[in-house]
């Protein structure tokens, strides 16, 4: 953590620099918490006074004196970024950085500048250095030395210049909700991905310009400096800046408001949406998530939405969305767009400020190991498809079959006897990005395990407070306690606004589910709502019990490969590799298809005969075949009491 970091050592800067923890999105809590000197204290009042309207002359003695404390005040900034892309089919992002020291702080020989290797959000080390090229500085015009001291810190001698520059371009063409592309088309950034900081000056404002082609608009969460200079946004602090993505291009624009606060979807890309029913029912989904929570904490709100790709990642009043562009042909397909919305806006409150120990401010040169990623994920993944039910757009019985869905996938996981929701979130890093053939035997996911955890907790608090109580009050006690007290939670914090909330020791389900890896109960759970999981063989009078074989294949072009083989199952026990590719089954040639129509053709016990390529040999693989488990399924049990009936109407229904 750098935040009470002074960069140029013998002059203090009296700052409040744990403004950083704040919320720049409402400015009367952030401004309410500065302490600055006497003569900053004279530049606040006068831009208090006259926030939008300096003159060039004012602006530019703010800037001398680095009045980076009038937060929310104007382009006051020491350090401001400039985006330009003159030739976007080249995909080269061009980025001046101007740096002022304030006159009242030394001037080092030195200076340090630093590229993110992550971006918060997606927790992998990514080294956005890489595609760094054309660095140069200068000051006043003379080139200034340079040299590389780590793989992403560039050393510049600036020699005592008070005012400098850095110039590079970043190669933009990777496609994904956290990495750069620019094209002939758009341009969509991650400012982690993008943007470099001095050393030490990662709790600084800073302004950054975008100078796209003709016609291009661009959208931010970043709010504009509005003092004259179009396309200009301003952020507090260096974290603001990284968490605001920028889109970039001749986008469609959808506005609602709710409760008044300014809401809009930005949309790149063409797709068989309708724009009415979108707008209506994200709006739908916005208000039941604002309600949760009792209060909106930004002013405004962007969800950046690429019809392309997949996926989402949040940002503090904004998220950037890929779906895709043909998604919106049937119902499951919007459930599966709203599941996205609701799970990225809910977000917005679990993890960017119900923040678990590690994740902010954040450390952009490694890794920030967390054990409560199964809480800032999962159980954003639990109160995403909550949510999306709460707000009328799906019924209950999608929902519990959503939750049935997921049961069933962790509990056809073998890693789930292996590693513990807390095991997850800690080894993120090198596991959940980097899956490989042995994930699926030797890990969870976190957000898996986690929704399921959710579930469970949610139904053991009502149950155990005749529904007096939910994980909803979890929420709300940690927002209220925690991120207005400008505190990170710990696990055990976790645990404890749980048992407040349970009114009693939840210590046993925390060691057992959470840092443990016991077998969840789901019917332990389900029965305080009146439900039971039915799980079972797969049969049909016709046909009897379905066969099973226990890999999962790939058809890669002409060829069938294993792409992983579950411990335990028929497959593995007999032989099967991951990486085999299957020539013949039983002396025919098959794709995926084929394949998969002549097993379910079979039954239990049947013994398949496969012909493989293991690396270069060709060999052959007997295989009996086991039994597959039918669909899971959560149904009523009968008779539910008034309690059971009430908890589930306050859960699925949230009345
Ligand atoms: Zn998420």
């Amino acid at each position: 953590m750098e935040a009470n970091y002074n960069p140029f050592g013998k002059d203090r800067l009296v700052e409040a620099y744990n403004v950083r923890f704040l919320d720049p999105f409402v400015a009367v809590r952030a401004s309410d918490t500065f302490v600055v000197t006497s003569a900053r204290h004279r530049i606040t009042k006068i831009m208090n006074r006259k926030p939008y309207r300096l003159s060039p002359a004012l602006l530019t003695i703010l800037l001398l004196f680095g009045a980076s404390q009038s937060l929310g005040q104007g382009p006051n900034s020491a350090i401001s970024f400039t985006v330009s892309m003159p030739k976007p089919w080249t995909h080269l992002l061009e980025v001046e950085m101007r740096v002022q020291v304030p006159a009242n702080l030394n001037l080092p020989n030195e200076t340090n500048v630093i590229m993110p290797v992550w971006t918060p959000g997606s927790y992998l080390i990514r080294e956005f250095e890489r595609n760094v090229q054309d660095f140069s500085a200068d000051a006043g015009g003379r080139p200034l030395d340079w040299t590389k001291t780590s793989k992403n810190t560039w050393q510049i001698r600036t020699g005592g210049a008070r005012q400098w520059r850095v110039f590079y371009r970043v190669y933009a063409n990777e496609f994904s909700v956290r990495t750069n592309e620019l094209n002939a088309d758009h341009a969509f950034w991650n400012n982690a991905a993008l943007l470099m900081y001095p050393e030490g000056w990662i709790s600084k404002p800073a302004t950054l310009t975008v100078v796209a082609p003709p016609g291009w608009k661009v959208a931010t969460g970043l709010p504009e400096v509005n003092a004259g200079v179009p396309k200009t946004f301003r952020a507090e602090n260096f974290d603001i800046l990284y968490d605001s993505p920028v889109e970039c291009g001749n986008f469609r624009q959808i506005d609602f408001r709710v409760r008044g606060v300014p809401h809009r979807i930005v949309i790149d890309g063409e797709g068989n949406y309708d724009p009415d029913r979108m707008r209506r029912d994200v709006q739908k989904i916005v208000e039941t998530e604002v309600a949760l929570f009792g209060q909106i904490p930004y002013h405004d709100y962007t969800f950046i939405l690429h019809l392309r790709g997949g996926g989402g990642i949040e940002h503090l009043n904004s998220t950037s969305l890929g779906f895709s562009r043909n998604g919106f042909a049937n119902e499951n397909g919007w459930r599966n767009f709203y599941g996205l919305v609701a799970h990225e806006f809910f977000h917005l409150w679990n993890v960017k400020r119900i923040r678990p120990d590690a994740l902010g401010p954040f450390d952009y040169t490694k890794e920030n190991y967390t054990r409560s990623l199964w809480v800032a994920e999962g159980i954003t993944s639990y109160y995403g498809d909550l949510m999306v039910r709460r707000a009328g757009l799906t019924s209950e019985k999608d929902y519990l079959d959503g939750l049935a869905n997921s049961i069933q996938s962790l509990q056809n996981t073998p890693g789930r006897l292996e590693m513990s929701a807390e095991e997850a979130s800690f080894n993120a890093w090198i596991k959940e990005y980097r899956p490989d053939e042995n994930s699926v035997n030797s890990q969870i996911s976190y957000y898996d395990k986690g929704e399921l955890l959710g579930l469970l907790l949610d139904l053991e608090i009502r149950r155990r407070t005749n529904n007096a109580r939910s994980l909803d009050d979890v929420m709300r006690y940690l927002y209220h306690e925690f991120y207005e007290k400008n505190r990170n939670y710990a696990p055990e914090d976790f645990q404890k606004a749980c048992e407040v909330m349970a009114g009693s020791s939840l210590d046993d389900f925390f060691k057992r589910y959470v840092r443990g890896r016991d077998e969840l109960n789901y019917n332990a759970a389900l029965t305080a709502a009146g439900l039971e999981l039915r799980t079972g063989a797969a049969g049909d009078s016709a046909q009897g019990e379905r066969p099973y074989l226990g890999a999962n294949l790939t058809q890669n072009a002409d060829r069938l490969v294993v792409s992983s083989v579950r411990s335990g199952t028929p497959a593995y026990e007999q032989g099967l590799n991951a990486n085999d590719q299957i020539v013949a089954l039983n002396g025919v040639r098959v794709n995926r298809d084929l394949f998969e129509g002549l097993i379910g053709a079979k039954h239990p016990g049947d013994v398949i005969h496969l012909t493989l390529f293991r690396n270069d040999d060709l060999r052959t693989l007997d295989i009996k075949l086991g039994v597959r488990d039918a669909p899971y399924k959560i149904v009523q049990s009968s008779p539910a009491t008034d309690e059971q009936k009430r908890i589930y109407q306050s859960w699925v229904n949230g009345r």
